[in-house]
């Protein structure tokens, strides 16, 4: 009875709490991005949005562009916006066989709209093959020019795992991304791409 009496109600405690060590919004936020297809038969492999001459492709509903989709959804994640399969369903017809630096050019978008502007990227491919190193500049120009970034800030690296598992074994193609975002209120346009 006398605790009743002298404790302040659950309710408005935590909204007292809440509003006495509400921190400041973070002005830098970093995200994490993870993505793996299969390798098929006839299918075009794709990868930062280039195109790569290999006897395989990888399936999936869009143009199973792995290393973007880990892209994308490190971006998302930073934002703490829903994650690629939800902003772009896989049984949605308008994104079957779509280009995946179009999706990119959509979480540019939703960024920009929330006023985060992207410092950078940094990423890993893993495929037992086709071997890569050449194709990586072209593929960190297609990156910055849909963000409206420099291509320094696209970090883009590919390795193999040694042939230790089923991507060693040429099964699949992965990717891992990081996304480092930082909060700029006077961000209002958006410098995207015009629409291919
Ligand atoms: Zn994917």
């Amino acid at each position: 009875m006398e605790a009743a009496q002298t404790e302040t109600p659950l309710a408005e405690q935590d909204e007292s709490e809440t509003a006495a060590h509400s921190p400041a919004a973070p002005s830098l936020r970093v995200g994490i991005g993870y993505d793996v297809h299969r390798l098929v038969p006839d299918r075009l492999l794709v990868l930062g949005g280039v195109r790569i001459p290999h006897a395989q492709g990888l399936s999936g509903h869009s143009d199973a562009d792995v290393l973007l989709h880990a892209i994308i959804d490190a971006l998302l994640g930073a934002a703490a916006l829903p994650d690629i399969g939800r902003q772009f369903p896989a049984d949605d017809p308008q994104f079957e066989g779509a280009d995946s630096l179009q999706l990119l050019d959509n979480v540019l978008k939703l960024l920009t709209e929330r006023h985060w502007r992207i410092v950078n990227i940094d990423s890993t491919i893993l495929a037992q093959g086709p071997r890569l190193a050449s194709f990586i500049p072209a593929m960190q120009a297609a990156i910055a020019r849909t963000l409206g970034i420099e291509a320094m800030n696209v970090g883009i690296k590919a390795t193999t795992t040694e042939g230790l598992d089923a991507i060693g074994a040429g099964r699949g193609i992965a990717a891992h991304a990081v996304a480092l975002l930082m909060h700029d209120p006077s961000l209002q346009d958006c410098a995207c791409i015009p629409p291919r």
